[in-house]
């Protein structure tokens, strides 16, 4: 038997049509979406997520400013960004992109970031809107598995699903949101004892850990979801995710690609968080 295979750029495409449509009708109110990406450093990976994030918002409709700093930008300088961002009532949405240079402290920039404004939903105030189950930002990439496992109507209430990862980004918030879905979730990591016999018990496995196909059939319960968030460049410049997509393709009743899973789905909520902001 071979999976379903989960196309995240179909229904990503089908998102920011949605979200496209959304902000035609804030455009009656005279409302446009903006967004704010700041990015410092020269990290050839977060260029490119970069310029692929600015590109869906003008294709969408959503108005959006990059803001550039050299690797040697100081704190001051991008707190002092954020102030100003925060300000601006053309701005809705503030993004910083991760990982800022290492003398920075990010934790104090993100907190910065207004909470109205908090598009990638790494504001703690958002994170604790999430832990409360109170309305707020949800960060894009577990939003975007979620939208994703509610399209292919993969069931979730009363099932066990084992998040492979526990960062703040992905691995944690993802967690609690297929609680909230009433799953029965173990958070598993790099410490975790016999990962493999904790995974094969998962009807919904995700991985969220960036390492190439440290998923193995072996470890995937027959029928199970398998969620693949892991974006991984190999030696020989080709992409993969955690998961062997080959081999666990043949195991799973659904799987994500990478490329084509995750990754596209992780941009329409983003948009969708941009109009989420402006509509308030
Ligand atoms: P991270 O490095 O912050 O966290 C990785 C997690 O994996 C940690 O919690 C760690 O405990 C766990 N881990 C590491 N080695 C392990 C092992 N051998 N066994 C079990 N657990 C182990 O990474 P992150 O920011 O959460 O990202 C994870 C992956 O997802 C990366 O490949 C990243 O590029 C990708 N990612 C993709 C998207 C997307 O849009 N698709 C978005 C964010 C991150």
């Amino acid at each position: 038997m071979s999976a379903i295979i989960l196309d995240g750029k179909a229904l990503s495409a089908q998102v920011r049509a949605e979200v496209k449509s959304k902000v035609a009708a804030l455009a009656q109110r005279g409302i446009r979406p903006g967004l704010a990406v700041v990015l410092a450093g020269d990290d050839p990976a977060s260029k490119v997520y970069v310029r692929n994030k600015t590109r869906a918002c003008e294709e969408a409709g959503v108005h959006s400013q990059q803001i550039d700093y050299p690797a040697s930008v100081t704190q001051e300088e991008l707190m002092a960004c954020i102030r100003k961002l925060n300000a601006d009532p053309a701005v809705h949405g503030i993004l910083v992109q991760l990982p800022l240079p290492k003398h920075i402290d990010a934790a104090r920039v993100l907190a910065a970031v207004s909470p109205q404004k908090d598009a990638d939903g790494f504001h703690v105030e958002s994170m604790g809107a999430l832990v409360a189950g109170a309305p707020g930002f949800v960060p894009c990439t577990p939003a975007g598995v979620m939208r994703m496992l509610a399209h292919w109507d993969v069931p979730l209430s009363g099932r066990r699903a084992v998040v492979i990862g526990r960062s703040n980004i992905v691995g944690k918030p993802l967690a609690l949101l297929l609680l909230q879905k009433d799953a029965t979730v173990t958070i598993s990591h790099s410490k975790t004892a016999d990962l493999a016999a904790v995974a094969r018990q998962a009807d919904i496995l995700v991985a969220a850990i960036g390492r190439p196909k440290l998923v193995t059939a072996q470890m995937v319960k027959p029928g199970a979801c398998v969620i693949d968030v892991g974006i991984n460049r190999l030696a020989d410049g080709s992409l993969a995710g955690d998961v062997d997509f080959a081999a666990v393709k043949d195991v799973a009743g659904w799987i994500t690609p990478v490329p084509g899973g995750v990754g596209p789905m992780t941009i329409a909520m983003l948009l969708e968080n941009c109009v989420q902001a402006a509509s308030k």
